[in-house]
């Protein structure tokens, strides 16, 4: 992708209607062109058939339309689907189909690999690939839409694919926007839900956003001494910030934030860290969702006992916390949280080199999630 051919796929409408004026062609003609490609699930202006011929072949020659490309497809026994798709430099993201919790579900990466290197968390263990383009993460969403044929219908979008979606945070809102388009799949922000580990400067960034998500903060544990060994970034954006920024963080009425709360056997789950969570969250309108550690080799921690879970999440529920358990989804596809795998024979014959000859780190060929 040049400066010089535009990928379509990448461009809000503003910008799409911003390089069509360049070219002396007309506004409204973005309009139909974003039919064509959200609405209508084109690959290619040839296709965009109430556009001129002429007009259609000066679009093909001066435009990209990058879509990823669907490479598997995987079912799961209780309905979730895993998608493994390739980007145009090869590289592999997973995108998550999941049905029915209650609404229909799509998770969704934000880029290959990740920097924040959570303790529990696979995709940490990759390190950052690169970032995902905003077409690349809408594209996932046309992708999908497409294979499940739910471009009419509606679904709401998890960022909690593979990477965090705060620090790649102009592509992921881009994409958002190119989402939200009235032309397009007009996505509302109140169907999609970011998860992040907490960039404090982005986060504050993101309480002025017109175009406002809800919002999940990845918690795991009440104190500085625990967050600390399981998420990096806490040395520098502690729990005390984060839960400040939060109260902070302007709420829609009737909305919540979201408090994810990986389980780790003997780690971060005892009565007393239960206790020291609701009292945190006690300012906050808030609700937590418990997520049993989905253990995954190389992953040196385990997953409480179910009467471990009921019990923490017990204690929440009594002081007054709204309290969900995460129902795994996808195991036996490996679609789950963390279950990603880093297969040597996963990758490409070029990744397999360049890990050879001990350059670019690898894409990650599988990730995660869960409704
Ligand atoms: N970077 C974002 C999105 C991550 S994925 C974030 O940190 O919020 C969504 C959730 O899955 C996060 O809360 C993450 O901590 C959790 N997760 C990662 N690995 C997991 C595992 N092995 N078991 C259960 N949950 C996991």
């Amino acid at each position: 992708m040049t400066t010089s051919c535009p990928d379509l796929g990448n461009l809000d409408r503003p910008a799409l209607e911003a390089v069509l004026a360049e070219r002396g062609i007309p506004r409204f003609r973005a309009r139909q062109m974003f039919r064509w490609i959200y609405r209508r699930g084109v690959i290619d202006v040839a296709g965009m058939t109430d556009l001129s011929r002429e007009l259609r072949e000066t679009l093909g020659r001066d435009f990209a339309l990058t879509t990823p490309e669907l490479v598997t497809r995987e079912r799961s026994v209780d309905g979730t689907e895993k998608f493994l798709l390739r980007l145009a430099d090869r590289r592999e993201i997973e995108s998550v189909f999941i049905p029915d919790t209650p609404a229909m579900t799509f998770c969704i990466s934000t880029q290959v690999g990740c920097a924040m290197a959570c303790a529990f968390c696979l995709t940490g263990k990759m390190g950052l690939v690169r970032n995902l383009t905003a077409g690349e993460i809408a594209g996932q969403v046309r992708v999908l839409a497409g294979a499940l044929s739910m471009r009419d219908k509606p679904f709401n979008i998890v960022l909690m694919g593979m990477g965090e979606p705060l620090h790649n945070y102009d592509e992921t809102m881009r994409a958002l926007r190119i989402l939200n388009d009235e032309h397009g799949l007009a996505l509302p922000p109140r169907r999609v839900t970011l998860s992040t580990v907490g960039l404090l400067p982005a986060l504050e960034r993101l309480a002025q956003e017109p175009l406002m998500p809800n919002l999940a903060i990845s918690l795991h544990a009440p104190t500085d001494a625990v967050r600390g060994e399981l998420v990096p970034l806490n040395k520098k954006y502690g729990v005390r910030e984060i839960i400040e920024a939060c109260e902070r963080f302007p709420l829609a009425r009737r909305r919540r934030i979201t408090f994810e709360y990986v389980l780790l056997a003997g780690v971060n789950d005892s009565p007393d860290a239960a206790r020291r969570l609701a009292t945190l969250l006690s300012g906050v309108k808030s609700k937590v969702n418990l997520i049993p550690l989905n253990a995954a080799p190389g992953i040196p921690f385990e997953r409480p006992d179910d009467d471990v879970i009921d019990r923490f999440a017990r204690i929440l529920a009594e002081r007054g916390l709204l309290v969900s358990v995460r129902k795994s989804r996808g195991r036996d596809i490996r679609a789950a949280c963390g279950q990603l795998i880093v297969d040597s024979q996963k990758r490409s014959p070029g990744q397999a080199l360049a890990s050879a000859l001990g350059g670019e780190p690898l894409a990650i060929t599988s990730r995660n999630v869960e409704a």
